[in-house]
């Protein structure tokens, strides 16, 4: 058995993200072969000591272990499918980044094929790659995961979510929601404050502690959205959570409230339907029952 650095690996895409990953199995010793569709991008990995495939069949054959980072799920299938004979008895890791119903469907594309699958959704930007603040996140095959745990490690922390291939997607989509709304929610708070003279950056100096400081609340939102009871004491209450007033400043400052209004309607939802002493964390409700169902 050859030990973990031996093993030969192949990596099919080499854009941003690609080059990272492939550049971190390189570093580490593995033997690596590498395929773009474009020429031209794997110039700094040869001078490392990757090899390059002619073909996205030349470097399926040339390993038993397929890394694929490609920009989405149709560019995945258009390089994959004509080489599904040559994917029998190999393992696919797809860390493209695709909706949880289309990793299901790779995997299960994978597994007509003959190839083990593990998809993995990368918590990281390509400069984070095989740092410590880098977390790949994977779902579907578990010997897959458990195996090759050691090669997968060199990217980042490493969490396996279950054989469902579509969750590591399906967690990967839910963090990147939170970081999103926090984003706009920094945006929102940059537009309120620019009438007033103050600058996007000095708003970003105030707010990053501040949010930073709030995600401590997190935990116990959780426990009370697990617990189903939102009457639990020491909640702040919705009712004291209303941003009637956040609404007001931010039309009085001639700005958009979308970001606020968006937040006040989940909050509003709750109240209007008599819960208004009960607890913020019940904005859960408003999102699991949307307002069409209610
Ligand atoms: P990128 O720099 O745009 O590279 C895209 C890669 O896909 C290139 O190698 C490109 O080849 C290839 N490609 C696109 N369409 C293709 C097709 N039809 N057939 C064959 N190859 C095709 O993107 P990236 O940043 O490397 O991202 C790759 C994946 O990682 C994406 O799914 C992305 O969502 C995910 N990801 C990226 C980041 C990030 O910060 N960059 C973070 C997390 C996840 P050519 O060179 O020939 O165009």
């Amino acid at each position: 058995m050859p030990t973990t650095n031996d093993l030969q690996v192949s990596a099919l895409g080499l854009g941003e993200m690609g080059r990272a990953l492939a550049e971190a199995l390189v570093k580490a010793g593995h033997p690596t072969t590498v395929w773009n569709r474009s020429p031209g991008r794997a110039d700094a990995l040869l001078a490392q000591g990757a090899r390059e495939a002619a073909t996205a069949g030349d470097a399926v054959r040339a390993s038993g272990l397929v890394v694929v980072c490609l920009l989405d799920h149709p560019s995945v299938h258009e390089v994959l499918d004509p080489l599904a004979a040559d994917l029998a008895g190999r393992t696919v890791v797809n860390v493209t980044t695709t909706s949880p119903d289309q990793a299901r469907e790779l995997a299960a594309w994978a597994a007509e094929a003959g190839a083990a699958y593990l998809d993995g959704g990368i918590m990281a930007v390509p400069s984070m790659i095989g740092t410590p603040g880098a977390s790949i996140l994977y779902s579907g095959s578990s010997a897959v995961f458990e195996e090759h745990r050691a090669l997968l490690d060199l990217w980042g922390t490493s969490t396996y979510h279950g054989a469902d291939a579509g969750l590591a997607s399906l967690y990967d989509l839910a963090l990147l929601a939170g970081m999103y709304v926090m984003f706009a929610g920094f945006a929102h708070g940059a537009a309120m404050v620019a009438p007033s003279g103050m600058k996007a950056r000095e708003f970003a100096a105030m707010a990053a502690p501040w949010q930073a400081a709030m995600t401590a609340a997190f935990d116990g939102l959780g426990e009370v959205i697990d617990g189903g009871d939102y009457t639990v004491p020491g909640q702040q209450s919705l009712l004291f959570s209303d941003l009637g007033d956040m609404v007001d400043a931010s039309a009085a400052q001639g700005i958009s409230t979308e970001v606020v209004a968006m937040v006040q309607n989940l909050i509003r939802r709750q109240i209007d339907a008599g819960h208004g002493e009960e607890g913020f964390a019940r904005i859960y409700e408003s999102i699991r029952n949307p307002a069409a169902r209610a």
